[in-house]
């Protein structure tokens, strides 16, 4: 069978044909395979043909918003259970989205991940009925603001904002940065260290709020449709009740952050399905010395390479998700997963970009577009090092962060 009755093959019995090798798709229920075609359907119709555009421009495209929104992906209708137990459905939400676009699944995941997981973890039963129904239908939008200008990866000993008690309210200063999507969002989860007990705190500050000060981070060469912002808090008065009781230590944060680095490992899975598929599509189409690029032996090495790091990807976090789904979380299983298909995706895209020449670094391939994203992804939610220090930290005993 050739190469192109294959996928062909493959794409009308299945969602995901050829970056989905080992079928992880068919741990997917029925109705679950249904929206995600609707979201498929919807990328690829109004989302794709905008997307160089606004990459160039380095602007969001704020059309799709709405719409994406409407889709009800994060726990839609028609699926009866919801919760971890829709794990692999919320990892191939992400991965169908990163598969699109990193900065369509960043800014999706900002809402649906982050944000989700700081509430759902920080805030007390009562809080949580009050906002979570609002946080699945986005009308009240937020984001997490945890990193700061002088404090990334040893954020955890470093944090430096302040918060302090004034009877029913709380007053914060600091300075955070990269902040993704808190131009559009209502409140910013905000984490703050307690001046009376040192320990770190959260809270949900609005952002109109007295003394919030938001600029857009320009320049960036990568995820440039997501927007970042730097933001300082000058005096800013939060009442009590926007506090999230639950959080009380920086041990609370990394409760959260257990979570939001596997979504972020799904993201990169997705960004080398996305990158495979449109490097594929290339070395189809492409001819050199009067034959299709994808006849060449070479070529067909990278090729095979690209599928193994996709393949490999998928498994993990299929895997890891499972867990997740059985409530096992420990820190260093995502942090291996961030890690592992993070330097899988780096591998990736660079071999995609490379399989399309010179117009590889045009984004009239959509591989160009990968290969800069994901540069973003592979530091966003702990870098490289923090997730293998995480990771050797597990297996020795011993933590090497401050050596
Ligand atoms: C596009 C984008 C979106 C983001 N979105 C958000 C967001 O929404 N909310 C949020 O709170 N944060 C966000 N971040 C921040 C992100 O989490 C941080 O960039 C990340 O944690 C790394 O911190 P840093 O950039 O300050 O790098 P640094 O901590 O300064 O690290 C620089 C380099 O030094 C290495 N390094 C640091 N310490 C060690 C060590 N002990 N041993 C070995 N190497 C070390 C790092 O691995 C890295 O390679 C975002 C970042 C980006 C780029």
């Amino acid at each position: 069978m050739s190469l192109e009755t294959h996928v062909e093959t493959l794409a009308a019995e299945r969602l995901y044909d050829i970056c989905d090798y080992y079928d992880a798709e068919s741990l997917l229920t029925e109705d679950e395979r249904r929206v995600l075609g609707r979201l498929r359907d919807f990328l690829d119709r109004e989302a794709k043909p905008l997307l160089a555009d606004y990459w160039e421009r380095g602007e969001f495209p704020a059309q799709l918003a709405r719409p994406l929104i409407d889709l009800d992906l994060m726990e839609p209708a028609e699926l009866t259970v919801h919760g971890p137990a829709r794990g692999i459905y919320q990892g191939f939400r992400i991965f169908e989205l990163a598969r699109t676009d990193a900065s369509l699944a960043t800014w999706y995941t900002a809402q649906a991940g982050l944000f989700r997981t700081a509430i759902r973890v920080g805030a007390s039963a009562e809080q949580q009925a009050e906002w979570m129904p609002r946080v699945v239908d986005f009308s009240l939008k937020g984001v997490f603001s945890l990193t700061e200008p002088e404090h990334g990866s040893d954020i955890a000993g470093g944090l430096s904002s302040t918060a302090r008690r004034d009877g029913d309210s709380w007053v914060l200063h600091g300075a955070k940065r990269w902040i993704g999507g808190a131009s559009t969002a209502d409140v910013l989860a905000v984490f703050a260290r307690d001046v009376a007990d040192g320990q770190v705190k959260a809270f949900l500050v609005d952002r109109e709020a007295a003394g919030v000060t938001l600029e857009k981070i320009h320049r960036k060469t990568s995820l440039r449709m997501m927007q970042n912002a730097h933001i300082t808090f000058n005096g800013v008065r939060v009442p009590e009740s926007m506090r999230l009781h639950n959080v009380n230590s920086f041990k609370d944060v990394a409760a959260m952050l257990r979570v939001m680095r596997s979504d972020v490992a799904w993201i990169a899975a997705g960004i080398q399905a996305g990158a495979f598929e449109a490097a594929l599509r290339y070395v189809r189409e492409r001819q050199q010395f009067g034959r299709p690029l994808g006849s060449f032996q070479l070529v067909q090495e990278k090729l095979a390479r690209m599928l193994g790091n996709v393949t490999a990807s998928v498994a993990l976090v299929v895997r890891l998700t499972e867990q997740q789904a059985r409530g096992v979380y420990r820190d260093q299983d995502s942090a291996l997963a961030k890690m592992q298909c993070c330097l899988a995706m780096r591998a990736t895209v660079a071999l995609a970009r490379e399989l399309a020449g010179g117009n590889g670094i045009t984004l009239e391939s959509d591989v160009a577009r990968f290969h800069a994203d994901a540069e973003a992804v592979y530091s966003y939610e702990g870098t490289h090092e923090i997730n293998a220090l995480i990771v050797g930290r597990a297996l020795t005993g011993e933590s090497a962060f401050a050596r």
